[in-house]
């Protein structure tokens, strides 16, 4: 693979059976987009705004936020940014926020749960969004969703952010699109009902991986069990990704799974239609998709779906790979 890296920039992300799939990039700051767009990705399908809150004092502004969220979107543009609301909490702490200590941080309150109780912080984030839509192509996704009902007050909180700013005459995107992380057990089992609320799913596998097999993903101890590959963890991508499907809409990948091109073909067969990964990664991952067909995917999910361990799965996809690459 490695030789043809620099032509793989310019083409397209299809299978050899013609299977287009969407390649994107995961960014943590603005100057991130430039990498993406030099490795050949398709816009960003997970920009990660915590780290526009951390290592300072005071929470950034709307107008702050704003004006990042708005140099993304013009910079990426025509291709879309999938801005990710604020997901603090677990092993992303801010001072400022006085977040209690907690026994079990990853179980508590985070993420989507924080914003929603703190609807001040949720509000100024998705009205400095709502305005950035109107300089690009901007979507909206909430993390750490663990049942529908997140997704539905998340929303209504949306449109009352809508609301206001029409009122105030200031211009957005009144066709944003928005979309759930998948990354909790409870969320990928309920996955239909959730897609009936969003226009797309993303499968945060670091988080998913860490609450299926209950193996926390920052301890190096039990880091033997987190394994990308356990039967269980493929069940809930398959689910998630045939749940949107159902519902006529399309399903992602953005956590690190999704930039080990060994697994590819397994994620592309069990129905991931996006991808978006680190921008290091984008061009391996490219050429990796140009290398079988969807056909040969399928085959390959099918055939480890009737496996039982995790390494007998990676050995599996790793002889695919060899075959392939
Ligand atoms: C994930 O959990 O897979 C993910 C993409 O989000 P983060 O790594 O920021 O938790
Ligand atoms: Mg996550």
């Amino acid at each position: 693979i490695e030789d043809k890296l620099d032509e793989v920039r310019f083409v397209e992300p299809v299978t050899t059976d013609g299977r287009r799939i969407h390649l994107a990039g995961n960014i943590e700051l603005p100057e991130d987009v430039a990498h993406v767009v030099e490795n050949g990705a398709e816009g960003i399908g997970l920009y990660r705004t915590e780290f526009f809150f951390i290592n300072r004092d005071t929470l950034p502004s709307e107008d702050e936020q704003y004006e990042a969220y708005a140099q993304v979107a013009r910079t990426i543009k025509p291709h879309s940014v999938i801005v990710r609301t604020l997901d603090i909490g677990g092993d992303k702490f801010l001072s400022h926020l006085q977040i209690p200590q907690e026994m079990n941080p990853f179980l508590g309150w985070r993420a989507i749960r924080f914003c929603l109780a703190r609807q001040d912080v949720f509000k100024t984030q998705l009205r400095a969004i709502l305005r950035a839509s109107a300089e690009g192509n901007v979507k909206i996704m909430y993390p750490m969703i663990s049942g529908v009902k997140e997704v539905l007050d998340a929303n209504a909180l949306l449109e009352q952010c809508k609301n206001e700013l029409r009122a105030e005459g200031k211009a957005f995107d009144e066709h944003i699109s928005t979309g759930a992380m998948i990354e909790v057990p409870s969320a990928a089992l309920t996955a239909d009902r959730i897609a009936e609320e969003v226009d797309f799913l993303s499968i945060g596998t670091n988080d998913l991986i860490q609450y299926s097999i209950a193996v926390d993903r920052v301890n190096e101890r039990i880091a033997y069990l987190y394994e990308p590959t356990h039967p269980a963890i493929l069940q809930l991508i398959k689910l998630t990704a045939e749940a949107a499907h159902r519902k006529g809409i399309w399903c992602g990948i953005c956590g690190e799974m999704g930039g080990e091109i060994t697994l590819t073909p397994l994620l592309i067969g069990l129905g991931i239609d996006e991808i978006s990964t680190g921008s290091i990664q984008v061009p391996f991952i490219k050429q990796a998709i140009r290398l079988f067909s969807h056909q040969e995917a399928q085959q390959l999910a099918q055939e480890v779906m009737q496996m039982h361990y995790p390494q007998e799965i990676l050995d599996h996809c790793k002889a695919f790979a060899q075959r392939h690459y």
